[in-house]
């Protein structure tokens, strides 16, 4: 059940044009039941990370709108009941009309929040209504322009205490809500430099006989998908895998010279078609500048990132190996913290289980949403734990933060004097969504936005 957000307000001040920018494209359903709901719609709407159902009652508006029709009062009357809260939303160009401030009065009597929209505000033609309207007593009024789009962010604010006490409800951590859908094959690729052992892993993975068969779907030219299951034999689960894997990888490769595989550019084609990419090392070569590299594009490009140190059979002194190798990842990679690192062996098949249900796994963060409520809850706290500076005795201002998008999670923050938030703070926040909420491991991107 979504928070439920019911547009009312006298005819032609602009409701249907905010419902339709709420709901954009979006639009579940015109509800043509007869009877009292006959002319609402409603709408599954989206602002800025936050959900709800949109109400829009602009089809209960009488012949004459000079006067209040008793179908119109009955109408809205059964529809507060519902809500969660209501947008009332005047006309700032044309100022407060009798009909408005009829309206108002009954929102006064009603018990559901409300909050004053001025709407038609762009320009400087809407100034005196804004004014005009506090007489309504409702608080202070939301300038926005429905049309236009202005006063978004505004109105996020105004919205998000009342949707965030329904919010409270969910789980802190649910899977995204804009991909209904389940999430479909794990798409893996495993990258690495020459010799790694990329091909004999993916041999061990998918068995011999399977690939003797050869390779059944081509993405591209260069990059081909192999879909397989894989048994998940401590959760006693069947799961399927699409493997992402560079041509050159079991055809060529014995043909062509190793070198001019390049690394770098097969990992970045096979990024293009991966969630999780899997970088494998050579035990007896360790950690070098050249899988540094391929790791960080891999998260520049937001793919979620795991480590496997293969030919763990053939390892010397492997617990120093696997030390220093994570001591080198976390110098190395300023992006994330905690990648997994796994100890495998393409040759004896060990740790490839533990490889591909970590891949599972990092999928699963790397594709989940924060509900704004929890996000906003982590934020305050993080706040007053560590305040924002003041450069020159000027406080910068950060009001509320949203998680925009998932695969990869990108998270937009709200405030004023942005620019002179300092990287180390910025810092302080990613670091603090990383581990409160959940992303370890996972490149998360942090955008930074000044209202209007
Ligand atoms: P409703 O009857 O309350 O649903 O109002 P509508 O959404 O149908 O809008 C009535 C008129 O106001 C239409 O001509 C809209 O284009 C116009 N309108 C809506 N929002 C804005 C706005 O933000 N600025 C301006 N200037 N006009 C708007
Ligand atoms: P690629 O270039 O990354 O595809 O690497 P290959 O799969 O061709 O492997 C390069 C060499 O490493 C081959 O001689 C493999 O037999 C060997 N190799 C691959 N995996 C392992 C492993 O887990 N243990 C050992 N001892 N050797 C391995």
């Amino acid at each position: 059940m979504l928070p439920q957000v019911i547009i009312i307000g006298r005819p032609n001040v602009g409701k249907s044009t905010l419902f339709n920018r709420l709901v954009g494209k979006k639009l579940a359903l015109v509800d043509d039941q007869p009877g009292v709901t006959r002319d609402r719609r409603f709408g599954d709407a989206h602002l800025l990370g936050l959900d709800f159902q949109a109400v829009d009652t602009a089809g209960w508006e009488d012949d004459d709108p000079q006067s209040l029709p008793g179908r119109m009062r009955a109408q809205t009357e059964a529809a507060l009941t519902g809500a969660d809260v209501a947008l009332f939303v005047i006309d700032a160009r044309a100022g407060i009309t009798p009909l408005d401030e009829e309206i108002a009065r009954w929102l006064h009597g009603s018990q559901v929040p409300v909050i004053l929209l001025a709407n038609k505000a762009e320009g400087r033609a809407g100034e005196s209504g804004i004014l005009e309207s506090y007489a309504l007593g409702l608080g202070d009024p939301v300038p926005i322009s429905a049309e236009h789009g202005e006063g978004v962010a505004d109105l996020f604010e105004a919205l998000l205490p009342h949707i965030e006490g329904r919010e409270a409800d969910k789980p802190i951590v649910d899977i995204d809500a804009d991909e209904d859908r389940p999430l479909g094959p794990l798409k893996l690729a495993i990258v690495g430099r020459p010799n790694a052992g990329k091909s004999t892993l993916v041999n061990r993975m998918l068995g011999e006989e399977r690939l003797l068969t050869g390779p059944e779907a081509g993405i591209t030219r260069d990059s081909i998908a192999i879909d397989w299951t894989w048994r998940d034999e401590k959760a006693g689960e069947v799961r399927e895998v699409r493997l992402i894997d560079t041509a050159g990888m079991r055809k060529k490769a014995r043909v062509v010279d190793k070198l001019e595989r390049l690394s770098v550019a097969d990992a970045r084609r096979a990024v293009d078609f991966a969630e999780v990419v899997v970088l494998l090392l050579d035990a007896t070569k360790g950690l070098e500048h050249q899988d540094l590299k391929i790791a960080s594009m891999v998260l520049e490009e937001g793919r979620a990132l795991m480590i496997a140190i293969n030919k763990w059979d053939i390892a010397e002194n492997p617990s120093g190996l696997f030390n220093g190798i994570r001591q080198a990842l976390d110098d190395g990679l300023a992006q994330v913290r905690g990648v997994p690192l796994l100890a495998v062996s393409a040759r004896t098949g060990k740790g490839l289980d533990d490889m591909l249900r970590a891949g599972f796994d990092i999928r699963e963060a790397w594709s989940k949403r924060v509900p704004t409520s929890a996000l906003n809850r982590w934020f305050d706290d993080a706040l007053a734990a560590n305040p924002p500076p003041a450069p020159g005795g000027k406080r910068i201002k950060l009001r509320y933060i949203t998680q925009a998008k998932t695969r990869p999670p990108g998270f937009v923050l709200f405030g004023t004097r942005l620019d002179m938030l300092p990287e180390s703070y910025r810092r302080y926040l990613v670091n603090g969504i990383r581990r409160e909420l959940g992303f370890d491991a996972v490149p998360i991107r942090l955008t930074l936005r000044s209202p209007k």
